[in-house]
């Protein structure tokens, strides 16, 4: 038994790592408003008084995935397949993210299929693993590998694959500004790595995105 065990993962990707401890809320606030004033504003005009506070408010739900325990999430509900082998895919789960170098929104889909070995989970626990690591500051590679780490360690199924297909506001609302481009991302493990004809199954079941420049992390 040398392969990760989920607590093992579980040191992998901890629930939230500070190196600190959390600021007060007032203090967060007064951030936001040094941000107001550094983007050329006044904090203290009618339309921005309360802003600092809805920011603070808004910040909790963008990044409630570090109170969330990925594994946990998983490990308490899967159930045992009584045979069935057959592939699942759940595809076109929608997700906004945060990228973490210039902390604007990330905004796409993810699709995700596994072939069963022993044990398969609700779908809605699938949506709320994107969740739990979408609702983190992120890059699309490390997100699309976390969400496809986890459901192997935890399921341990015969092969997992991930897609994710989404467009950085970093990249089209600032810098090269792109419009319309979208990143599409891949982490193919077990069968889905091994055999070619499983993961041509998968891709054609999520409609091929982008088919042929899938970039696997
Ligand atoms: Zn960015």
């Amino acid at each position: 038994m040398d392969k990760k065990t989920p607590a093992k993962l579980k040191q992998a990707y901890p629930q939230a790592r500070r190196a600190e401890p959390k600021p007060s809320r007032a203090e967060a606030e007064a951030a936001v408003r040094t941000l107001i004033q550094w983007a050329g504003d006044d904090p203290d005009r009618e339309g921005l008084v309360d802003t600092p506070s809805r920011v603070v408010r808004a910040y909790e739900e963008f990044f409630a995935g570090y109170e969330v325990d990925a594994v946990d999430l998983l490990s308490r509900t899967f159930e045992e397949t009584d045979g069935y082998d057959e592939m699942i895919v759940l595809r076109d789960i929608r997700f906004s993210s945060h990228c973490e170098h210039h902390m604007v929104p990330i905004i796409g889909k993810v699709h995700v299929g596994y072939l069963p070995k022993k044990r398969v989970v609700g779908i809605s626990k699938i949506a709320r693993l994107v969740e739990a690591f979408a609702r983190r500051l992120q890059i699309q590679e490390k997100l699309t590998a976390q969400i496809a780490n986890t459901i192997d360690e935890v399921l341990d199924p015969e092969g997992v694959g991930v897609v994710v297909e989404a467009a950085h506001q970093c990249m089209t609302t600032r810098g090269v500004r792109k419009p319309g481009a979208t990143l599409v991302t891949s982490r193919m493990l077990g069968s889905f790595r091994a055999d070619p004809a499983t993961r041509r199954e998968f891709l054609s079941m999520i409609g091929n995105p982008a088919s042929g420049q899938l970039s696997n992390v």
